[in-house]
């Protein structure tokens, strides 16, 4: 890709401005401006933030100035310049912004609002901090120690937000390699072995798929992922550190043309193999918060290996991977002043939270003043914030109920869920939660969730957990025509599951 005359001149400049200073590990200084602008086009940015990207550090560390850079590449990138020049400074605007903003940790409305602009700031920002993780060890330990901490807890979870997969995977592991580096190389080591222990069994898996995908005419590309190190270290800790209990270490994933392929794909993996119960998830259906869409089912091969399979269309798989920018880059719509201004209504329903966001933060930083609730009430429009017993806050949208509260802490609280307490109050489970309310979740052990429970939850994340469990629980459970797929096919496994069994128990009878 060549570059533009315009990011041609912002090269020039900038090798100019930064002549003679050199980084840590003793190259001159514009490798990384550079290396920035190279990881913003991979992304797919827009021209003023590539722009941008080159000139990140020349306001903060040369003689240049911003009306300099305002005169020559124009006023959008002079914004975004002095965002990014900001920001290095934000950490101290986020403690004020505590005072604000008490109830949430939320770093990306925290940064977004100290920054009090365009969500490019925080893109142009992620391909700074990836490239100085990536050239990390030329650092003092020390340096390197606090670096890599800080992305892990403010950089990845910004990654998340803007759906940025593949930078997400990329800051926990560089910074996880650097905190501990004797457990990722254990954990690493544990890893490798398991798949090549599963390498053989694996592929024999795939090219059964593969073979049936082809008979079918269907098309489809597939690749393996490999669960990464820093999300199987949060994992095993949830599992007694027992990786055996892992079943998506390794999943096999294949990319399909459209939505209704997907459930075709799903059918026949499971006409193959037979899927563990209450392994299938249907987040193309319901997609997690930060807007992921994929179907997962987990399943037992023939020779007995347990294999994760995600199927998704080629726009969800570049979504999971590059969020933000891969939507900019559907949209077809450069980031121009009209976004900044809020005129862009073609985000997807999803992410238009970022568009208020921004405004706030736009009005904000024009010195207007914000009544603190009525921000908290604009910010916060479909969201509330209620209490555990123990005084644990929990967010949940707007409408939910007690049992939306209850999934959301455990799917065995919620499928064990008697009664609740609403500010020690029994109340029934229909009751809507309101901000500030004290919720506790009587449990007894051995209770069921039942079908009537559907018009008691209105969140997704406890639709999608009760849903699972009725159908394992009710073999002839339909909830609605998109389940029906799933539904199908689980059908036709578990009859050809109990032949089997009932085969297997004749003969052992003989
Ligand atoms: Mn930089």
């Amino acid at each position: 890709m060549s570059n533009s005359p315009r990011i041609q001149k912002a090269i020039k400049i900038a090798t100019k401005a930064h002549e003679g200073q050199l980084r840590k590990t003793g190259e001159p200084y514009i490798i990384h401006p550079l290396a920035v602008m190279k990881i913003l086009k991979e992304w797919n940015m827009d021209e003023d933030s590539i722009v941008a990207g080159v000139l990140h550090d020349t306001v903060e560390d040369t003689d240049l100035t911003l009306k300099e850079i305002e005169e020559e590449f124009g006023k959008d990138v002079a914004f975004l310049v002095n965002g990014v020049t900001k920001l290095g400074k934000a950490r101290s605007s986020m403690k004020n912004l505590d005072e604000y903003l008490p109830e949430t940790s939320d770093n990306l409305l925290k940064l977004l609002i100290a920054t009090g602009q365009d969500i490019r700031v925080l893109i142009i920002k992620l391909a700074d901090r990836l490239h100085n993780l990536r050239t990390l060890s030329a650092l003092p330990p020390d340096k390197q120690q606090k670096i890599a901490r800080e992305s892990l807890e403010v950089f990845a979870p910004l990654a998340d937000r803007l759906q940025m997969g593949r930078v997400r995977v990329e800051i926990e592991e560089t910074s996880f390699r650097y905190l501990d580096p004797k457990r990722y190389e254990e954990l690493k080591k544990l890893t490798e072995e398991r798949l090549r222990q599963a390498d053989k069994k694996l592929k024999n898996a795939q090219h059964a798929v593969e073979n049936l995908l082809k008979k079918e005419g269907i098309k489809y590309s597939c690749d393996g992922r490999v669960k990464s190190i820093y999300s199987l270290h949060k994992k095993l800790a949830k599992y007694d550190q027992n990786i055996d209990r892992i079943y998506d270490l390794i999943a096999l994933r294949f990319i399909v043309d459209d939505v209704t392929t997907c459930y075709l794909v799903l059918g026949l993996i499971h006409s193959l193999f037979m899927p563990m119960d209450g392994r299938i998830k249907d987040y193309i259906a319901m997609p997690k918060q930060n807007g992921y869409q994929s179907i997962h089912t987990t399943v037992i091969t023939k020779d007995k290996q347990i294999v994760e399979f995600q199927i998704r269309t080629r726009e969800m798989h570049d979504y999971a991977e590059r969020g933000l920018a891969a939507t900019f880059y559907y949209n077809e719509q450069k980031l121009t002043s009209a976004y900044a201004e809020g005129r862009v209504s073609r985000l997807p329903s999803n992410l238009l939270w970022i568009k208020e966001l921004q405004e706030t933060a736009t009005k904000l930083a024009s010195g207007e003043k914000v009544d603190t609730k009525k921000l908290r009430l604009t910010l916060f429009a479909d969201k509330i914030f209620v209490y555990t017993p123990k005084g644990d806050i929990i967010d949940l949208p707007r409408g939910s109920m007690p049992l939306d509260f209850a999934y959301r802490l455990h799917s065995e609280i919620g499928a064990a869920c008697t009664g609740a307490r609403i500010n020690g109050k029994m109340v029934s489970l229909n009751t809507k939660l309101q901000s500030g309310d004290v919720v506790e979740i009587i449990t007894t052990k051995n209770s069921q969730p039942n079908p009537g429970w559907l018009n008691k939850v209105s969140s997704k994340h406890a639709r999608h957990k009760l849903l699972s469990q009725l159908h394992s629980l009710f073999p002839n459970f339909v909830a609605s025509p998109e389940q029906n797929a799933v539904k199908a096919a689980l059908k036709a496994e578990r009859a050809a599951a109990k032949k089997k069994a009932k085969a297997a128990d004749k003969n052992s009878k003989k």
